[in-house]
């Protein structure tokens, strides 16, 4: 072999090793790049499934209730509308429910008692309701269930099958559930789903007597009622302006002199059209919202220009009670309001009192109490308004600086029609005593019991039976006269049968505790 030739082989196979080697490397870049891929996608597939599994637990969270982990408002919407395009030829039926007596087990055993009710309520939806399309919480207090095509037998068997499992809930005290049945009406075209649900709600209202019957229908009766009081609500800053509201005055006698000694500033409306409203007719439109502080303030102002006016008009000004609607008790803004009007009308702390309701005091918050102590320290003289209707918060008494009790007039009238219920009267008289308490009854229709409640010492009583609430000209003529000719209505006045719903929910609660 030739020198050439060997250098020809060897520089051939040289080559062949380089691009031997070339493929080589390329060959392991190549895993390394596919491996690479491998991995990465398999990178991708997992940020995907994590990416999928938040979207739905965030999905499935936007659309349940927190506390009771069934669907919310969002998730009924959307699962009603889908249904009511699928089926545009069936005829569904809304429930909406409530519990009624939620407020009270709040205050009776704690917010975190009324939480279990309302998980134990979502339970029952979710295990034994059958039949329907939808349910769901939907806000607070209102839960939905939508139906499908369902006789009025089977409407009717729901109802009565939470009502059964809700008594079930507990042996020492009752849940009870009202509910508003809504039959939709397609041609209530462009109806939300929030104007069926407003539809539920109103039938809720109707219901008169939830013992007898804890349902309503909805009517379009009902929406007559409902568009009359949204009118109302809007009306009432112009009533304020044009003094509308009017103040009436309700003597309080000294049991032993017979002598006006105080008197209660009461709301009323000189409705266009209606005449004089009583504060059932439209406080409750107003109680949750800030319209009850304005009309507060209106009403402490009136009061104040007729202490300004019996002083000017040189008459022995009277202390007048005013109202204080529990919403002020969440700030001591109105402190300073207060103080303002009297320091305007130059009227002195001793001719106001302050008539705080029990329900707004009774295991109120830490900063309620709060209040009540500042109000005193800044020297007012403050009530407990309505003692004994919700129940007798004996504690008060001794936790808060009050000089007065005012008796509800229900706790009269439940406890006169027995001894044993005098008795109880008796001895909440005596212990108030005890305690230097100025007692007053309020709800005194008859001389017999203004002559019981003289004997067992309570001093003040305020009632049909002295006067009714009177506008403040016939109720100057009345003083004048001093009651020297026993003055009584001839007619009655409101009664208080919303008030009594709620004492009777009470007294079945306490009985079930008993
Ligand atoms: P309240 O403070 O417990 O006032 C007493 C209510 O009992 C008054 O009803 C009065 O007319 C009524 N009443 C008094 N004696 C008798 C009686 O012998 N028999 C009967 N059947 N009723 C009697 P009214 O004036 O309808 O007021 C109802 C409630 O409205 C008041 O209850 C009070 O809670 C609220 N209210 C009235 N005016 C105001 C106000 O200016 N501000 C606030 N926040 N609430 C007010
Ligand atoms: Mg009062």
């Amino acid at each position: 072999m030739s020198y050439i030739t060997s250098f020809i082989i060897i520089t051939l196979l040289v080559i062949i090793a380089y691009m031997g080697y070339q493929l080589y490397i390329r060959n392991i870049h190549y895993k390394y790049k596919a491996d690479k891929m491998d991995d990465l996608e398999q990178n991708y597939e997992n940020k995907i499934q994590n990416l999928e599994s938040t979207i739905s637990s965030l999905n499935k969270t936007a659309y349940t209730h927190t506390v009771t982990k069934i669907g919310n408002i969002d998730y009924f919407i959307n699962r009603c509308s889908s249904y009511f395009e699928r089926f545009p030829d069936s005829v569904f039926t809304m429930i909406g429910f409530s519990i009624s007596n939620l407020g009270k087990i709040n205050q009776f055993f704690g917010p975190s008692e009324g939480d279990k009710v309302m998980i134990y309520t979502a339970d029952t939806l979710r295990n034994s309701i059958r039949g329907s399309v939808a349910y769901a919480h939907v806000n607070s207090n209102l839960f939905g269930i939508l139906l499908r095509d369902t006789t009025e037998e089977e409407i009717m068997e729901i109802v009565e099958t939470i009502t059964a499992k809700l008594k079930d809930y507990s042996p020492t005290f009752a849940v009870t559930a009202v509910f508003g049945i809504y039959c939709i009406n397609r041609d209530h075209v462009g109806d939300s789903l929030m104007d069926i649900m407003n539809y539920t709600l109103l039938a809720q209202k109707a219901v008169k007597d939830p013992k007898t019957a804890n349902y309503a229908y909805f009517t379009e009766d009902l929406i007559r009622t409902y568009n009359e009081n949204k009118k109302m609500s809007t009306e009432m800053e112009e009533a304020l302006d044009s003094h509308k509201f009017i103040v009436y005055l309700q003597p309080m006698v000294d049991l032993h002199s017979y002598h006006i000694v105080s008197a209660e500033a009461l709301v009323r409306w000189d409705y266009p059209g209606k005449g004089i409203l009583s504060p059932y007719a439209f406080l409750p439109l107003f109680e949750n919202t800030s319209l009850i502080q304005k009309l507060d303030y209106y009403m402490w102002e009136e009061c104040c220009k007729v202490i300004r006016r019996w002083i000017d008009n040189k008459m022995t000004p009277l202390p007048i009670s005013m109202n204080i609607s529990p919403l002020h008790l969440q700030s001591t803004a109105f402190i300073d309001k207060l103080e303002q009007l009297m320091h305007s009308y130059l009227i002195s702390k001793d001719l106001l009192v302050l008539e705080l309701p029990e329900r707004g005091v009774a295991n109120a918050r830490k900063e309620v109490s709060e209040i009540i102590m500042k109000l005193k320290e800044r020297g007012f003289s403050l009530c407990i308004d309505n003692f004994g209707s919700v129940h007798s918060p004996l504690n008060l008494l001794k936790d808060y600086p009050i000089e007065r009790i005012k008796l509800d007039r229900s706790f009269l009238m439940r406890n006169s029609s027995s001894n044993e219920g005098l008795t109880i009267l008796r001895y909440l008289i005596a212990m108030a005593k005890e305690l230097n308490l100025t007692v007053i009854t309020e709800g005194v229709e008859s001389l017999q019991q203004a002559n019981f409640l003289s004997d067992i010492g309570c001093d003040i009583a305020q009632g049909y039976f002295f006067a009714k609430p009177l506008d403040v000209r016939h109720f100057d003529q009345l003083n004048k006269s001093m009651l020297r000719n026993l003055y009584r209505p001839s007619e009655y006045y409101p009664t208080f049968e919303d008030f009594e719903k709620d004492v009777d929910i009470l007294t079945q609660m306490m009985q079930r505790v008993g």
